[in-house]
């Protein structure tokens, strides 16, 4: 992420604490940029569609589960693994939408979000001086934690404007170190979805090269506009070298609760199962039964997400387009990335350009650079999160066209 943003001192203290260095990687790392911009949001009481959370919760249903069974169960620590009856809510779903069987006692690990459960892979699969291939840009915690485990990240560039996989450089990527290729489709920061012809390069290159692939794919039925949410787990050869995650976070658009899931072969769940029994342990026994209710019982919620997502879409879309930023296409996840550059001071970047927007044009996004781990990243892209309420889209709309229209009228004309 990009240093301006908070800064974190790197451990050589003064006083009474311990003045030897602490952890380095920690230590250098600053604030994830979704604090940074929700702080900053609230601070300029600015229409923040920064951060990724949806306005309108998830099902009543599951929040009455969820309350009535800390009163109907006991309270004390459920199996390590995830109660049984969300691992086989788990393992039903990824047979009902991809197709995908799942043995749930072997397969199935249940974990606090998908960010423990990445974290938990990346410790239990890698060794260091393994490579693992990732593209650019890409979710933030995909690094650290990558790197906390000795891996080294090779990152491959998605191409512009539709973020496409350049599939001539991913091959060139692979080499003897190669343990792990990690796919998130549909993708974060980009709304991109792999299409079929990606994933089957990708599973030829895993199969050849003998790689794992770790498949994050939390905004999975997130998805419209003709575009299908594919796994890769789902093709031919893929099962036993896939781990797959999903998260009630974004299916029952409940980010708080933090439940995940993981599915895949026991011989790769083994190594993770045991990272995750020291970094947490279990899950909050009472929220595992109300996603495994919703699991099985609400997916009318969530095949409603992508159609009503499609909507709010084409309208930021096209009021985006109409005040001068170039949208680039995406058929998923809930968020559009926009190309600023008319917008850009001399010398701004997307973070300066964020933040001036945040402080005084009322609205607030998320600069990309920070996403991209390989050289010069580009510096005139931000994410505009759109799974809000109506209202909320129209003032930000409002506030982007009395802001930079003012500004654009103010400029001398060329
Ligand atoms: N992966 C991606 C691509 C995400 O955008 C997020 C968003 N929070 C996560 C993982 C983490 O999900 P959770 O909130 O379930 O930890
Ligand atoms: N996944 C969310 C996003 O991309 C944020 C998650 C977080 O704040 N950690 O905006």
């Amino acid at each position: 992420m990009p240093p301006e943003t908070a800064p974190v001192e790197n451990g050589v203290s003064s006083g009474a604490t311990c003045s030897k260095p602490l952890n380095e990687l920690f230590c250098s790392l600053p604030t994830t940029i979704f604090e940074v911009m929700s702080k900053l949001a609230m601070e300029h009481n600015s229409v923040n569609l920064g951060q990724g959370f949806p306005d309108a919760e998830g099902p009543e249903t599951m929040k009455q589960i969820a309350s009535t069974a800390m009163y109907d169960f006991h309270n004390q620590y459920p199996s390590l693994l995830g109660v049984p009856e969300l691992r086989q809510a788990v393992a039903r779903h990824s047979e009902a939408n991809q197709g995908i069987p799942v043995d749930w006692a072997s397969e199935t690990l249940v974990t606090v979000g998908a960010t423990e459960g990445l974290a938990a892979c990346f410790l239990g699969l890698l060794n260091p001086g393994d490579e693992v291939i990732m593209f650019d840009p890409m979710y933030d915690s995909y690094v650290s934690m990558a790197r906390r485990s000795g891996a080294t990240i090779v990152p491959v560039r998605l191409r512009l404007p539709d973020f496409s996989v350049p599939l001539d450089e991913l091959a060139a990527a692979v080499g003897p170190r190669t343990k792990m290729i990690m796919i998130n489709s549909p993708h974060n920061p980009s709304g991109k979805v792999f299409t079929r012809e990606e994933l089957e390069a990708i599973a030829e290159l895993c199969i050849r090269h003998d790689v794992i692939a770790l498949c994050d794919e939390v905004y999975e039925h997130l998805v419209f506009g003709g575009a299908k949410h594919i796994s890769l787990r789902s093709l031919p050869g893929m099962a036993e070298r896939c781990v797959r995650l999903g998260s009630a976070g974004k299916t029952f658009s409940f980010t708080a609760w933090k439940v995940g899931w993981m599915t895949g072969p026991a011989r790769l769940l083994n190594p993770i199962i045991k990272a995750h029994q020291f970094l947490v342990f279990t899950v909050p026994s009472s929220l595992q039964r109300a996603v495994a209710h919703g699991l099985d019982n609400e997916s009318g919620f969530y095949h409603s997400l992508g159609p009503s997502l499609e909507v709010k879409r084409r309208y930021l879309e096209g009021e985006l387009a109409a005040l001068g930023f170039g949208v680039l296409p995406a058929h998923g996840a809930y968020f559009l990335v926009a190309d600023v550059s008319k917008f850009l001071r001399p010398g701004e970047d997307d973070v300066a350009f964020a933040k001036r927007l945040t402080a005084e044009g009322g609205v607030t996004t998320i600069p990309i650079s920070g996403f991209y781990v390989g050289p010069a990243p580009p510096t005139h892209l931000v994410r505009f999160c759109y799974c809000k309420e109506d209202e909320k889209l129209r003032a930000a709309v409002e506030r982007l066209r009395a802001y930079l229209g003012a500004e654009q009228q103010q400029q001398p004309q060329q």
